[in-house]
């Protein structure tokens, strides 16, 4: 619905680093440990502890940024962010200001709205705060294992002009982030988490409204809630005659309602200053080089890959690589299949349904594989391969014992099968004559009843020659 009024968004995204060990010390980073069991005097910024920079959490951002079409900083400072609250020990984060690791890139999305590009500002590397816990019963208790883990924070320009824009950036974001190994994306975890800006103005205007900003949504499907919700009160506000006042809002999935939190604070409240216990970044040519030649396979490449080696449409072949995983599964199953191509049907078809996205991909390759051999050798057809992925997401056992004992054995015994054939031409006689004066889909409709009277386990091909020929001899 086009209104006199468009949305204006630019993206905040933290994203944690899957290095081995915390940022500043030694700690790991592992997420299900118990409560404070991850942490060390730099971890909780004691007095003297002195932090010393992970190499891999530079490695990674600048991955980050290579694969979001960034300019590499060769000079870049890690600043102090002052300010108190209970999961921020030191009262300071370690963050960077005004000379972040990569600037100016860009990510080309492909929105229900069409094809666009949206501005990348920035991307610094920062610590993770602790986590606080609430409970009704004991009051807030204090986790400090998240504290030190490294973080990239990514910055859109106000670029996106719509909830489907905004999702398509961000799961873009997120397949490229994960085959470029930097982080498992995990938004139920919070390993990826999102703040969006938000303001409106009248179409055609050039200067930008006023912004709120809702803080850490974690689910696609909160964000496009949550950006829907914020628009039409900023619109209603702003027909009314009202000011959009800028501060943060909460986002509550219970209402769909965004709620005002605190009216935003300025950047230089923050006191930034350079850290002085950690020198500045000194990055080569040479250095960004080799991070570069090192980057995997990332999805654009991917998708072009399956377009051109397995004929698969855009759409397809999109839908497949914004799951990375699903995609790696993929490739290690096809050496092992002996057509690939029925792999990558079955998962279009049922897999991606099936994935919800986070963590690995419940069924193995080599599973995957002996699955898709059985509709090579026509064993089972796509319907019943699809039955028994299911069944394999809950057993352990090999794809044949399920076809099994679900009894899903395709039949390819000739004289089954002509029985059944006989059956379905006496049962249909006004289909066959149909059929015999010259309508062939009357065809399509006989093979129906076949596959029916056989509950599907008809090898088709066979009973589809069969058909034809019991079908010629009514004439
Ligand atoms: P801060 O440092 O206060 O978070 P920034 O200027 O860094 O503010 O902007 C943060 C985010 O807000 C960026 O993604 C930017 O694109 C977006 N943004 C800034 N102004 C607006 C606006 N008027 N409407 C929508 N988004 C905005
Ligand atoms: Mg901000
Ligand atoms: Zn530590």
């Amino acid at each position: 619905m086009q209104t006199a009024y468009e949305m204006v968004i630019g993206l905040e995204v933290h994203v944690e680093l899957k290095t081995r060990t915390k940022i500043f010390c030694g700690c790991p980073t592992a997420f299900h440990a118990p409560p404070n069991t991850q942490c060390c005097p730099v971890c909780l910024g004691l007095p003297g502890a002195l932090p010393v920079l992970n190499r891999d959490a530079v490695t990674f951002a600048v991955r980050a940024g290579l694969a979001t079409n960034c300019r590499i900083a060769g000079f870049a400072v890690q600043d102090r962010k002052n300010y108190f609250y209970p999961d921020l020990p030191k009262a300071y984060q370690i963050s960077q200001y005004d000379h972040p690791l990569c600037q100016g890139g860009y990510l080309d999305v492909e929105a229900e709205d069409g094809p666009h590009r949206v501005g990348i500002t920035r991307i610094h590397i920062e610590e993770d705060a602790g986590k606080l816990l609430h409970n009704d019963a004991d009051g807030t208790r204090m986790d400090l294992n998240r504290c030190g883990v490294p973080l990239i924070e990514l910055v859109t320009e106000p670029d996106i002009r719509s909830a489907a824009q905004a999702r398509a950036f961000l799961q873009k974001l997120r397949a490229i982030l994960l085959c470029a190994g930097v982080s498992d994306c995990k938004m139920n975890e919070g390993s990826m988490r999102c703040d969006v800006n938000l303001s409106v103005r009248r179409r055609g205007e050039k200067t930008l409204g006023t912004r709120t900003e809702m803080k850490n949504l974690n689910s696609f499907a909160f964000i496009v809630r949550a950006i829907e919700h914020e628009f039409q009160r900023q619109v209603d506000a702003v027909s009314a005659g009202e000011s959009i006042v800028q501060q943060t809002r909460r986002f509550d999935p219970a209402t769909g309602k965004t709620y005002a939190m605190r009216t935003k604070e300025n950047a230089d409240d923050y006191r930034y200053f350079p850290d002085p216990d950690l020198p500045p970044i000194f990055l080569t040519d040479g250095d960004i080089q080799a991070i570069r030649a090192a980057l995997p396979e990332l999805p654009n490449a991917k998708q072009a890959r399956y377009e051109r080696d397995f004929g698969l449409s855009v759409r397809d072949a999109a839908a497949l690589c914004a799951q990375p995983p699903l995609c790696d599964a993929f490739d290690a199953a096809a050496p092992l299949c002996k057509e690939p191509l029925r792999l990558l049907h079955l998962m279009l078809g049922e897999l991606l349904r099936l994935y919800d996205g986070e963590g690995d991909v419940p069924v193995s390759p080599a599973r995957l594989a002996a699955l898709a051999n059985l509709l090579s050798d026509r064993v089972i057809h796509m319907g019943a391969a699809k039955q028994v992925l299911q069944a394999m997401l809950k057993s352990p056992d090999a794809p044949e014992k399920i076809v099994r004992d679900l009894g899903l054995t395709q039949v390819s015994d000739t004289g089954t099968l002509a029985q059944a054939v006989e059956r379905v031409l006496d049962e249909n006689t006004a289909l066959v004559q149909t059929y015999l004066g010259g309508k062939e889909n009357a065809l399509q409709a006989l093979m129906g009843y076949v596959m029916r009277d056989t509950q599907g386990k008809a090898n088709p091909a066979l009973a589809a020659s069969l058909l034809k020929e019991a079908v010629m001899k009514r004439r």
